[in-house]
């Protein structure tokens, strides 16, 4: 068997090995998909070149929290509060999604990703109405051909109706099925939404997780007027460095102790926490605490599939936070804070560390698997470059993103995707889109909305199960 050779070279390589820095016209050399060797000049003359001349060679982003389903419904909660959204158009969107739906939504979700240079995502697929939608959802990311961790949602996606298959066997169904171990799909579980289930079912859910190396995640802390459910969490076992806690914005001190201590993961997705109304962005209060912040996309309902746009944001909500004491004692700021540099590694190596991949992916390391992105050094907006780490932070966006790797397969090249009917895609979304939106429409005008009775025992109802 021949060993194909590939050579990314030409443009300054932003490796995100803190041994390696950036390598100023450099080389990346790939072989049977793994990084070989970066540096200058290698003399390598039996490659593939990819040619990367004036541009950024630099690590596939990764997404530590989306939910990839949902591109259908892109765009639609534009001006939607995170009250709006979980009460008046989550419990409509789910069960409106068939199986097909899923698969294509989470296809298009990841191809979307792709484009925009993420190469790995971790998918909080709580889509699954049945075994169906697990599977399609799962065939989705693999025909998409990106690196994901796909977090089987074992929460309830019907709030008016019973679960009618049990969930956890099913994903330990998926788990030996879908999974191979080396291959781009890794499991992981997304528990049961904190108070809506008891939390001895979200332990007995993390075992379940454990069992089968998988990673485990669920949402905490954006919403003010419920629990956060940590310190019920860690009583319970379930907190550990396998498990990433999504959000956290209302999180006290005392629940960020017990986080740290247990070693969690955290992903905060700036833009659906800043524009629905979820508070502070935890990015320094994870940094004071000794975790790694990293970056989640969350829903195209709302935002852009770019993760740098939301990661420059979290840069920026996290300097003005840390500006704004002196500012308000009318002194100024003489040092910026956190780096680009430190943002670059959210959105890379602190997401592989997350999602327990960093021995894969998340830097341009020799021995990694080659997954990275070329930032085309025939834009205007790129060049010229003078600061390749800040210009990828603050200035790149997909479309100069002209080329795309995911373990040494070139999924984008010369800024479009590999392989992909593009125009028989959008045809089949836009019909897919209409009939989850006449679905969704036809619920919420014959949903029967809860009584004030049971909008005043909710909390009790939540109190009850964080116990139980
Ligand atoms: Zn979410």
């Amino acid at each position: 068997m021949t060993t194909h050779r590939i050579l990314v070279r030409g443009g300054h390589v932003v490796t995100v090995d803190p041994a390696l820095g950036v390598v100023p016209n450099g080389e990346v050399l790939i072989e049977d998909g793994t990084i070989v060797a970066v540096g200058r000049d290698l003399g390598v003359s039996d490659a593939e070149v990819i040619d990367a001349e004036g541009g950024i060679i630099a690590p596939g982003t990764i997404d530590t929290h989306r939910h990839t389903w949902q591109t259908q419904l892109r765009g639609c909660c534009s001006d939607m509060s995170l009250q709006h959204y979980i009460q008046g158009f989550w419990p409509d969107a789910v069960p409106s999604y068939t199986a097909d739906d899923a698969r294509l939504g989470t296809l298009a979700g990841a191809l979307d990703a792709l484009c925009g240079g993420v190469t790995t995502v971790l998918d909080y697929a709580h889509v699954t109405n049945s075994p169906e939608h697990a599977d399609a959802a799962v065939d989705g990311l693999q025909e998409a051909g990106i690196r994901a961790v796909f977090a089987y949602g074992l929460g309830q996606t019907d709030l008016f109706a019973p679960p009618h298959y049990d969930r956890m066997a099913d994903f330990t169904r998926i788990a030996g099925e879908r999974f191979s171990g080396d291959g781009l799909l890794t499991p992981g579980v997304a528990f049961s939404e904190i108070g809506m289930a008891p939390t001895s079912l979200i332990a007995a859910q993390k075992r379940l997780a454990d069992e089968h190396g998988a990673l485990a995640t669920v949402h905490t802390g954006a919403v003010w007027a419920n629990p956060t459910g940590v310190a019920e969490l860690a009583a319970a076992g379930v907190l550990d460095p396998r498990t990433v806690l999504v959000h956290t914005n209302t999180l006290s001190e005392a629940d960020w102790k017990l986080a740290a201590e247990a070693g969690v993961k955290v992903s905060t997705t700036p833009e659906s926490e800043l524009n629905m109304g979820a508070g502070k962005l935890a990015i320094s209060t994870v940094l004071r605490h000794g975790l790694k912040p990293t970056i989640g996309v969350d829903v195209v309902s709302l935002n852009s599939g770019d993760i740098l746009t939301p990661t420059r944001q979290a840069v920026a909500y996290t300097r003005w936070a840390a500006a704004e004491p002196l500012n308000k004692d009318g002194q100024d700021v003489q040092v910026v804070s956190p780096t680009a540099a430190e943002a670059l590694e959210w959105a890379t190596a602190n997401g592989a560390d997350a999602l327990g991949l960093a021995d894969r992916v998340g830097s341009l390391t020799p021995g990694k698997r080659a997954d990275l992105i070329v930032v085309g050094g025939r834009h205007l907006g790129v060049r010229p470059v003078n600061d390749p780490v800040g210009q990828l932070v603050f200035q790149t966006s997909p479309g100069q993103i002209d080329t795309v790797l995911v373990a040494g397969e070139v999924v984008k090249r010369d800024g479009k995707l590999v392989g992909v009917d593009l125009d028989g895609l959008l045809g089949r979304l836009d019909d897919s889109a209409r009939e989850v939106r006449e679905r969704m429409a036809h619920r919420a005008a014959t949903a029967v909305p809860p009584s004030p009775e049971q909008m005043v025992a909710f909390p009790q109802w939540m109190a009850h199960n964080l116990a139980s």
